[in-house]
């Protein structure tokens, strides 16, 4: 046997793209168009050369407790990662490393199934409802699974399911771990995390990335009962034990305190979303009613790659996939009202 054929192949992962041209307007990624709280920023002046020469605390104990408080758990019950995407990773290798398959939505973070390849877990993709929402009845259903996982609200829909239908989720799966990825919960939605308590098979993720505006920091986190935490340690430490830099950590921290300025942020994107959304519509464009920090729009007579095309010219980034289910969709990063305004204003001159 060749060497090459001993090696794991893999499909990865397609990140947004990340152009580096100082005039363009970036709604590809999900970010946050507003900088983080000015507390990370006083943070970042008082980092000293020692915070790069020592190794930091392996169980980023002050961000933790950070976390704990914010969001009204014990310390034994979050855990912290690089990003979401780094705890959704070890989530995928600590829970459903089982012979049973996953169920995930057909339409979702794409990431989900290239965990599952890349750790060899089988997985069965279930279709959303006519409406694009989730039904609950397709994952309550008696058979044995490996685990559950999908964001809410789902992405690239961006449509919110309410607490009522994740507990129904939940209650019917005693038998195996259910996440929630809540990367986008912080605009519109309710977190499940008070249902921890009743649940201890109930895990959810959230992450710094958008709501928080440090995508760049990578940092993410779980919530769930100690049990569920404690597997996930487990796993981390015994892979490597110094994820989250002295950097990150601190930063972090400042970021969770200032939770007036988070308010404020997010605020402000949910009152573009909404007026966006009016002036998409009057466009001719329609979408899902997203309760995140991003639209999914397709209009009525134009290609999905036309318009992507259209607006790339005019250095203005937007997302958009080959896949069948959303060929002619246009996933668009809420930024901020001048972006926006001239996001549609591209739009009005072409749609005429
Ligand atoms: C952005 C995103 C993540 C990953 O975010 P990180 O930057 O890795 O924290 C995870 N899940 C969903 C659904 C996302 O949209």
């Amino acid at each position: 046997m060749k060497w090459e054929e001993k090696v794991r192949q893999v499909e990865p992962y397609v990140p947004g793209e990340q152009p580096k041209l100082s005039d363009m307007i970036k709604l590809n990624t999900n970010e946050s168009p507003y900088p983080p709280s000015p507390k990370v920023q006083e943070e970042l002046a008082l980092l000293e050369a020692a915070d790069f020469r020592l190794y930091p605390d392996p169980q980023s104990t002050d961000l933790v407790a950070a976390l704990a408080g914010r969001y009204h758990v014990g310390e034994e019950q979050v855990f912290v990662g690089v990003g979401s995407d780094d705890v959704i990773s070890q989530v995928f290798l600590t829970f459903f490393s089982h012979g049973e398959p996953i169920l995930f939505p057909q339409l979702t973070y794409s990431f989900y199934e290239v965990w599952a390849d890349l750790y060899r877990i089988s997985y069965v993709k279930v279709p959303l409802m006519e409406d694009r929402h989730i039904d609950p009845e397709d994952y309550c259903k008696p058979e044995e699974k490996g685990g559950i996982i999908f964001p809410n609200p789902n992405a690239p829909t961006g449509l919110l399911e309410s607490i009522e239908t994740v507990e129904q989720i939940v209650k019917a799966n005693p038998d195996c771990v259910v996440v929630v990825d809540e990367a986008y919960i912080d605009f519109g939605g309710k977190s499940a995390i008070p249902l921890i308590e009743k649940y201890e098979n109930l895990l959810i993720v959230q992450t710094f990335s958008k709501s928080r505006a440090m995508a760049g920091m990578r940092i993410g986190f779980a919530i769930g009962s100690k049990k569920l935490i404690d597997h996930l340690q487990a796993v981390k430490y015994s892979i490597n034990s110094y994820t989250m830099s002295r950097a990150a950590i601190r930063l972090g921290v400042a970021a969770v305190r200032d939770d007036e300025y988070f308010r404020e942020t997010i605020s402000k994107i949910i009152a573009t979303r909404e007026r966006v959304k009016k002036e998409l519509a009057d466009l001719g464009f329609t979408f899902p009613d997203s309760q995140t920090n991003f639209i999914l729009a397709r209009h009525k007579n134009r290609s999905g790659k036309e318009l992507y095309e259209v607006l790339r010219s005019q250095k203005i980034f937007v997302r958009r996939w080959d896949d069948p289910l959303i060929k002619d969709d246009l996933r668009i990063t809420i930024g901020t009202d001048a972006q926006m305004d001239k996001m549609l204003d591209v739009l009005r001159m072409y749609i005429g």
